[in-house]
């Protein structure tokens, strides 16, 4: 038995629960969904049927919860510089964290935040952070992950150090994590294409954050360059990091046991990804 969990972020149209039965048709260990449309503030409930139809195929599927993580809505930003917008990006993430708790999941993905070139770099994380604060006060069970980005624009989040200032002003420190996507740690810098240069970035990553707060990746490969701060992923092998990167991970027990997920471009290809990733573990 494989300790990884390989899946993709499958699409939960007509009904939460339809991301399961499209994650179990790629043979997929694990998945990605979002709980609403992720291009809209507001969203209806979720009603008892469809909870109940989204726990019931769960467990038949065999996938843990903890191998679920769902993704917030590109539309909020908690490091707002705006008052008024932050405070609506916070209700939308309360509801977000709340969706989460009533289908029964752990975690929710998120992208930290842009500082829209209003504030400073410090000041749009001091902002994140206590939004986060505000949003654990609130809520329960769930754990908040923060996605590292590309920095592309003004987003945050795309040096480990930015991860590290969050973390270190998040009170709860139980219900915060972090989850690594491939194409945003290469393109803001971190190269991992061959094993010398993945254990240093690897080994910065722990000194700055900590392997004790990762709770996902994002397996991507790349089409832009090292450094280029664009975010465009690729499928697995096709892009500028290369197969080699995925081996490593695949065979690094630092990734056992977290939700490992695909968001490459040809969901079409997504179930040969899976089995490729699969081959590469040297057990
Ligand atoms: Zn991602
Ligand atoms: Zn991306």
């Amino acid at each position: 038995m494989s300790n990884k969990f390989v899946g993709a972020h499958t699409s939960a149209s007509g009904g939460v629960y339809n991301a399961i039965t499209n994650a179990e048709a790629i043979g997929a260990q694990a998945f990605a969904l979002f709980t609403k449309n992720q291009r809209q503030w507001k969203a209806k409930d979720l009603d008892t049927e469809t909870i109940d139809t989204f726990k019931r195929l769960l467990e038949e599927s065999g996938i843990a919860p903890k191998h679920v993580l769902p993704h917030d809505s590109y539309l909020i930003n908690l490091g707002h510089p705006e008052e008024e917008k932050r405070q609506k990006s916070f209700d939308a993430f309360v509801d977000e964290v709340e969706r989460c708790m009533q289908l029964g999941l752990d975690r929710l993905n998120f992208h930290p935040g842009s500082h829209l070139k209003q504030i400073g770099e410090e000041a749009c994380l001091d902002r994140i952070a206590e939004s986060m604060n505000r949003t654990l006060d609130v809520t329960s069970g769930v754990t908040l992950v923060l996605e590292n980005t590309a920095g592309q624009g003004s987003n945050l989040g795309w040096k480990f150090e930015h991860l590290a200032h969050i973390i270190d002003k998040v009170e709860d420190k139980s219900r915060v994590g972090v989850c690594i996507d491939t194409c945003h740690m290469f393109t803001a810098g971190y190269d991992i294409r061959t094993k010398e240069a993945y254990d240093v970035s690897m080994a910065e990553f722990e000194n700055i954050v900590g392997f004790k707060y990762l709770r996902g990746m994002h397996l991507n490969d790349s089409k832009p360059d090292l450094g280029s701060h664009v975010d465009r992923h690729d499928s697995i092998g096709k892009g500028k990091i290369g197969l080699e990167a995925f081996r490593y991970i695949m065979n690094d027990p630092r990734m056992d046991d977290i939700p490992l997920i695909l968001e490459t471009i040809d969901e079409t290809i997504w179930a040969e990804e899976i089995k490729l990733l699969y081959s590469l573990e040297e057990r």
